[in-house]
């Protein structure tokens, strides 16, 4: 199952593609986690990337592309992966047709979760007290001032892709404004009918 999480920061995004993880046993693939994890262990990306992840703006294509070139490689995306946070752009999203169709490999469905921006700067604002009350470290994007370029970035750069996988027929909105659990179980339902039809089409 290759699956991809569309929605803007805060959506719910990272949440549900734990829980997809746990139920399917194929890895999520954030290239937010990915930078961050650059960015801790200093190496040339994470240097390079750190100054616009801490502004909220999108790491170059080129950087990220060839992360997840390399990450779907890997012998545990053999069997698929949830891309969370990626493509963030069309280039990105062209990037990712290319690099299915190279592997032979198809995308079966992109769930869009569809939530109240209004909500999102909340979300966000709990998200950095849980991370600090549980004794974690606070992503230095997750406060409201950054948060507000993050969502321009989206809306510039990243809504776009809602056109092109709709155009495609690829794409599945799900309200995600709904408790997490129902969010979970409606892209449940998604996928039940869109991975058993690509199945059936190969
Ligand atoms: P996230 O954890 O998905 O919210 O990503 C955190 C930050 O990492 C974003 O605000 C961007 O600066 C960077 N980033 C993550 N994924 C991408 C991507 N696909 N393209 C460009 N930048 C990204």
């Amino acid at each position: 199952m290759r699956l991809i999480l569309l929605g803007p920061p805060g959506a719910g995004k990272g949440t549900q593609a734990q829980r997809l993880v746990e139920k399917h046993g194929i890895p999520q693939l954030s290239t937010g986690d990915m930078l961050r994890a650059a960015v801790q262990a200093g190496t040339e990306v994470g240097k390079r990337a750190k100054a616009v992840m801490d502004a909220g703006e999108l790491v170059s294509d080129a950087i990220v592309n060839a992360i997840v070139a390399e990450r779907i490689d890997q012998p545990d995306c053999a069997r698929g992966f949830i891309l969370d946070g990626y493509p963030r752009t069309l280039v990105q999203a062209d990037a990712v047709e290319a690099m299915l169709k190279e592997r032979g490999i198809a995308l079966d469905t992109v769930v869009e979760l569809v939530v109240d921006d209004k909500a999102l700067v909340g979300r966000i604002v709990k998200r950095a007290e849980d991370a600090k009350a549980a004794g974690q470290p606070v992503r230095k994007d997750d406060n409201p001032a950054v948060f507000e370029e993050r969502l321009r970035e989206y809306y510039k750069k990243t809504a776009p892709l809602i056109g092109y996988y709709y155009a495609k027929g690829k794409l599945r909105g799900v309200d995600g404004m709904a408790s997490i659990d129902a969010v979970t179980t409606e892209i449940e339902a998604v996928l039940a009918t869109t991975v058993k039809v690509a199945a059936t089409a190969k």
